[in-house]
Parts: structure tokens; C-alpha cells; sequence
């Protein structure tokens, strides 16, 4: 298999599972226990909850670790107060989207971020959600099916300004940018192991202090008491080794899938009609979305994994359905071209021979269809 999908999940990088395997195999104990065993594992704990603070640059008492991104959302707009205001942007995941709505349904007054054609939040978006005086914004760093970086910073700062909190879903950003919690100026921001070569099930809520954190798994108090239970230790050691390489490598690793990125947006651009979405915005290193008229994306992705190409028809959550991804409607991408949607995410054992065998193969069947 030709793996090009990797903002669904990333491939576990051996020196993470090296770091994992004590974890599972002999230091088992509870990392709450009191005894000479437990304490080691909770030193592990305390080594990741460094790396992970490390590589977003932030107090290690800062972090919370929890099951992954989707907890991680949930666990952000959770501060809101009772009937309180929110504001997300157009082209959140649905990690956000659906607790959203089902706020909205118990009394939440939820306003929507429009995005203008390269799903970018304009300055005029932000002023005109200021005027709803919401409690929350929440707005993602870049765009899972798009790879679109939004131009965070100036946007938080106006917001912190009018005493609004913000958070950010940096799932896709995260070790594939630099990313700063406090460059960027939010309250709150959440992670992802897996899409950073970190195993799957783990994540954290990166918080500004004094922000409340209103829990939603409560129990035996681990976390600050603001996630309860017993911590999924060698998960939280394999997410601390994939942010710490994710940290040394980042340049290079930006520098490798960019030039990837270039390469298959040049063969790309050579068949007819085809659509590069968000082509002139800023876009991680990775991620290509088109767009070919005429062409399901559904049946071209299936078309391509006979071929022995992995790739996603959107975001991975979305798949399965018909529907065209809401984000690239929420962009004004026409319906039936957004329903042609391909996404390309590349990583770090990708090579350039994977992609001229990708545009050859591609070329051949939208020349069938
Ligand atoms: N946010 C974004 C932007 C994502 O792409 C994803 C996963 O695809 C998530 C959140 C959910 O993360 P997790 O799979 O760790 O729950």
C-alpha cells in the first residue's frame, strides 16, 4: 500500500514504540501508587507532560492529558458557562461541531464563523462575531481536509481584548508547524498523538492558567483533578518521544514534505480541469484537496485503492457519507466539485517515486471515467 493519508493517523515511529514497550511490558504499576514502582511511572509521566509542553511552548502544569483530540474539543467547550455564547469557525471538525450543536440544543447561543474562498477567517468575520459577545471562540490552526493555516495571532489578540476566550484545535498543526500557545495568544488549544507518529488514544488540552477547566470525567482526581483516570501510561510516553522528535526534526521535516507537496501539485496541475483547493492560501506542508469536474471522489477513491493508494474523499470522520465536505461548501466550492474531493496528506516515508506512480495512475483513470 502507497499511504498518503496521513492527517487520518500517522504510522507509530519505531523510536516511540521503543520508549512505549517498558511501559507495557514491566513498568505496569499504577503511576498513583504510592510505592517505589508507581513513583517511576509517574516520573515518566511527568517526562512526557515536559516534552509535550516543550514542543508548544508552555509550562509542563499546563498540560492535560486526555484520550486524544476528540476529548480534547469536548473538553474545551465544556468551559462555557450554563446558557452561555460560543462562536466556531465554518470548517471545524466535527470533534467540534457536533458538541456545538448539542449545546445549542440545551440553550447555548452558538454562532457560526463564515470563511471567505480560501477558507480563510477575515479580519471583518472576527469583528462582526465580537458584536455577538460570545463567551468561547473556538477556531482551528489548519484545516484537516485543506491544510489552510489560519492566520491566528491577530485574531486572538482582538478577541482576548474584548474579554473573549479562545481556543484553538491544533490537531493538524501540531509537528507540522511550529506551533506556540502563547505566539498564538489562546486560552486553550488541543493536541493529538497520532497525527504526530504518537500512538493512537491520546492527547491533551493545553490551558492558560487561571482559565477554568470544568471537567468532564471526574473520579480519582488525576490531572489537576480536571481529567479523572488512571492515565494510559504508555501512550502518554510515546506521545512526549513523538513531540520531542517532532521538535528536533520540525525544519526538516517541513522541508521534506514540502518538496513532496511541490511535486505532486506540479503533476497535478498537468491534468485538465483539476482544481487545487485554497491553491493560493497558506497550507501545511503535507496536505493537498482537489477538486476534477465530472469525477465522484467516492468512486476514485475506491478506483485508487485497488491500486494500492491510500487516500481520503475529505476528512477521514466525514468518509462514508455522500455528502459534499461542508468545509469546501463552507468555502462556496460549488457542490458537485466539492464532491470530486480528493485529499492528499503525505509523511515522512513518502517518496517522490510514490508520486509520479500517483499522477500516472491518476491521469489514466480520469481519462477512463
Ligand atoms: N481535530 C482535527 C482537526 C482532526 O483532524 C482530528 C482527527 O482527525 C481530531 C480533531 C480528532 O482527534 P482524535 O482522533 O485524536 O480524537
Amino acid at each position: 500500500m502507497i499511504y498518503f493519508d496521513h492527517n487520518a493517523t500517522t504510522p507509530v515511529d519505531d523510536r516511540v514504540l521503543e520508549a512505549m514497550l517498558p511501559f507495557l511490558k514491566s513498568f505496569y504499576a499504577n503511576p498513583s501508587s504510592l510505592y517505589r514502582y508507581g513513583r517511576i511511572v509517574r516520573s515518566a509521566i511527568d517526562a512526557a507532560r515536559e516534552q509535550v509542553a516543550a514542543l508548544v511552548d508552555v509550562q509542563s502544569s499546563q498540560i492535560i492529558f486526555t484520550s486524544g483530540g476528540t476529548e480534547s474539543n469536548n473538553l474545551a467547550l465544556a468551559t462555557l458557562p450554563p446558557q452561555g455564547r460560543l462562536a466556531i469557525s465554518a470548517i471545524e471538525h466535527p470533534s467540534i461541531t457536533e458538541p456545538a450543536l448539542r449545546l445549542k440544543r440545551l440553550g447555548t447561543e452558538l454562532s457560526i464563523i463564515n470563511v471567505d474562498a480560501n477558507g480563510l477567517i477575515t479580519q471583518a468575520a472576527i469583528d462582526k462575531i465580537i458584536k455577538k459577545k460570545p463567551d468561547l471562540v473556538s477556531i482551528m490552526l489548519a484545516n484537516n481536509e485543506t491544510g489552510v493555516i489560519q492566520n491566528l495571532a491577530p485574531h486572538a489578540r482582538k478577541l482576548r481584548a474584548n474579554d473573549i476566550t479562545v481556543h484553538t484545535d491544533a490537531v493538524q498543526a501540531l509537528g507540522k508547524i511550529p506551533v506556540s500557545f502563547n505566539q498564538l495568544g489562546v486560552h486553550l488549544m488541543s493536541l493529538s498523538s497520532h497525527k504526530i507518529y504518537g500512538p493512537k488514544g491520546c492527547g491533551a488540552l493545553v490551558f492558560e492558567k487561571g482559565i477554568e477547566i470544568k471537567p468532564v470525567l471526574l473520579g480519582g482526581g488525576q490531572e489537576q483533578e480536571l481529567r479523572a483516570g488512571t492515565e494510559n501510561v504508555a501512550a502518554i510516553v510515546g506521545f512526549g518521544k513523538a513531540a520531542e522528535l517532532a521538535k528536533t526534526e520540525l525544519a526538516k521535516r517541513n522541508e521534506q514534505l514540502l518538496a513532496l507537496r511541490e511535486l505532486l501539485e506540479a503533476g497535478l496541475t498537468t491534468i485538465p480541469g483539476l482544481t487545487i483547493f485554497a491553491q493560493q492560501a497558506d497550507r501545511l506542508p503535507n496536505t493537498v484537496q482537489f477538486g476534477i469536474p465530472e469525477i465522484d471522489g467516492e468512486m476514485l477513491l475506491m478506483k485508487l485503492d485497488q491500486k494500492g493508494f491510500a487516500v481520503s474523499s475529505g476528512s477521514a470522520c466525514a468518509s462514508g457519507g455522500s455528502m459534499p465536505s461542508p468545509v469546501l461548501i463552507a468555502m462556496g466550492v460549488e457542490s458537485g466539485l466539492a464532491k470530486s474531493a480528493i485529499r492528499i496528506s503525505l509523511g515522512l516515508a513518502n517518496t517522490s517515486a510514490e508520486i509520479f506512480e500517483f499522477i500516472n495512475l491518476l491521469k489514466a483513470l480520469v481519462c477512463q471515467a
